[in-house]
């Protein structure tokens, strides 16, 4: 019953995100059908979107592709200097309600702009594990937990909600291309804070230290979830947010109510009190850029950010 009902709601979930990325004007065929050919069109690089974000301030980027080569897009509103991002779909399967309700945030933000305020941009990445989604499954194409990836207290095995899953934390930190991906990401660019999406329980997590506690807060107050000072239900090992905190990125991990619903109204309030806190924090000072070496693998060390049109599945950058 629960494995019938958990692939319906994750198809659910796939068709809506689908049909969102067709709205956002993201190709459903390119974004969630087949990884990108020579041929598909891609997203400015992120400098190219700084170069004319006052211009254009809705900017699609290109992060890096997944395991079997599909893309990992976000999407840039408003001009910073301090970035908010807002990631759904690290964990996919039962928690795909994440990715829909990143879609709707980015769908809404998209069509109100001056709602972002004065000083802050916002980024969205409605879908971290895009392999995840096509498969209905927590982790990516290779069994990974992308919230166990991280380079911050990594473990081979891991824990999720289903127990002691052996593997489910890569082979090494950063194992995993979805993980190096948005780490570049949020590192190499002006990021201040982050919320994770994850389903379910009806409450938020703040990441390590005062600032991601007051973001939690924050978000807490506004979408009138609960507030959990720790997870403990668990172990954990290797999570974005211990290693994003340490870098002084502020995280808050939002557990929607269900596996079902995307808690849309109340996570649009959540998030606009997010953005009005992001406004008062300092602007970032100077690059946090990750050095190369931290990220070599068999594919060598990495060029460099949000390379287009590198598709080998083998190594995707
Ligand atoms: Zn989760």
């Amino acid at each position: 019953m629960l494995t019938r009902a958990t692939t319906g709601i994750a198809a659910a979930a796939i068709l809506a995100t689908a049909c969102l990325l067709s709205l956002i004007g993201i190709p459903t065929s390119v974004a969630a059908q087949n990884p990108p050919t020579s041929e598909s069109p891609e997203p400015k690089t992120a400098a190219t979107a700084d170069a004319d974000s006052q211009a254009a301030p809705i900017a699609p980027v290109l992060l890096g592709h997944s395991v079997q080569g599909r893309p990992i897009r976000g999407i840039e509103l408003g001009a910073g200097p301090r970035w908010l991002a807002v990631i759904g779909g690290i964990h996919q399967g039962r928690e795909a309600n994440s990715t829909v309700l990143a879609n709707l945030l980015l769908d809404h933000f998209r069509e109100n702009l001056a709602e972002i305020p004065e000083g802050v941009g916002l980024a969205i990445i409605p879908d971290l594990n895009p392999d995840g989604a096509i498969a209905g499954t927590r982790a990516n194409a290779n069994g990974v937990d992308l919230n166990r990836n991280w380079d911050a207290g990594w473990q081979p095995d891991a824990y999720g909600p289903s127990g002691f899953v052996p593997g489910a934390g890569g082979t090494r930190p950063f194992s995993e291309p979805e993980t190096r991906a948005l780490a570049r990401y949020l590192l190499d660019r002006p990021f201040v804070a982050a919320i994770f999406l994850h389903s379910r329980g009806g409450f938020v997590v703040p990441g390590p230290g005062a600032g991601s506690v007051e973001l939690a807060s924050t978000i807490t107050r506004a979408a009138q979830y609960t507030y959990l000072r720790g997870w403990t239900a668990y172990p954990l090992s290797g999570q974005a947010s211990r290693y994003l905190a340490q870098r002084g990125i502020h995280v808050a991990i939002v557990e929607l109510t269900t596996h079902t619903h995307p808690d849309y109204p109340q996570n649009l309030q959540g998030l606009r009190a997010a953005l009005a806190w992001t406004q008062h924090l300092p602007p970032p000072t100077g690059p946090r850029g990750v050095a190369d070496a931290e990220f070599s693998d068999v594919c060598g060390t990495l060029p460099g950010p949000y390379r287009a049109g590198l598709t080998s599945p083998l190594c995707p950058w």
